[in-house]
């Protein structure tokens, strides 16, 4: 993995922090069902990441910004690592592997086309769909402009959640349905890192709502007693 990213390596010392035995199942509310379904609920996983900054500090908007501004540049930021992480898994998520874009508890993902169609395609398809419509977003000088002084649109904030809604569910598949390869590619510390950021900050800006968080409020509950 290289290019855009910008988190620093994973290192033995980020697993010293705290202890797996620091937390039990019972707190965290796990059954062993959920375990061995959810294979990214175990101790052992949970705690992996590759820094333990203080997420609230680094999601909230720094004094003297604008939100606009705030909220275009992580937008920004955070396609190009998920895009990135995606990009990585891409070979193990086929049509015959993941003949629909599945989260967890099996939720299955329907893209909507432009004329308000729904279809009912492979997690390649959707993802592929998803990643191409906030791309051609971000490119658009209308509704992501870089130019000094332009403005941005009216209902920007709605484009912005929407964009965070597709960009949750691209990690949702890849908890779900591609964690093994994750590990096998120790990609796992990573993937919790970007995953930690990704809901912080948009519970800090209010981007995604309860029902969309749902599938993986599991893993958000037991990763925040890690942070
Ligand atoms: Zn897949």
């Amino acid at each position: 993995m290289g290019g855009c990213h910008s988190y620093p390596s994973a290192t033995e010392a980020d697993t010293t922090t705290l202890q797996p035995s620091d937390i039990s199942n019972k707190k965290l509310g796990i059954n062993n069902n959920n375990l061995e379904e959810r294979p990214y609920l175990q101790q052992q996983y949970v705690c992996q990441r590759i820094t333990h900054t203080d997420m609230s500090a680094l999601t909230a908007l720094p004094p003297g910004f604008d939100q606009a501004e705030w909220l275009a540049s992580n937008t920004v930021a955070f396609f190009k690592h998920i895009n990135l992480l995606s990009s990585a898994l891409s070979e193990f998520c086929t049509p015959s592997t993941c003949p629909t874009a599945c989260g967890p508890g099996n939720i299955v993902y329907v893209w909507t086309d432009d004329q308000g169609k729904k279809l009912k395609c492979s997690a390649p398809l959707y993802f592929d769909y998803a990643l191409s419509y906030i791309q051609d977003l971000l490119t658009d000088e209308d509704v992501f402009p870089t130019k000094a002084g332009s403005v941005f649109p009216a209902g920007f904030v709605f484009l912005v959640q929407k964009v965070f809604l597709l960009l949750f569910r691209t990690l949702a598949h890849i908890y779900w349905s591609h964690y093994r390869e994750t590990l096998a590619l120790g990609l796992h510390p990573h993937l919790n890192t970007l995953f930690t950021h990704l809901t912080h900050f948009c519970q800090q800006h209010s981007l995604l709502e309860p029902e969309d968080t749902e599938p993986l409020q599991d893993l958000i509950t037991a990763l925040g007693q890690y942070s």
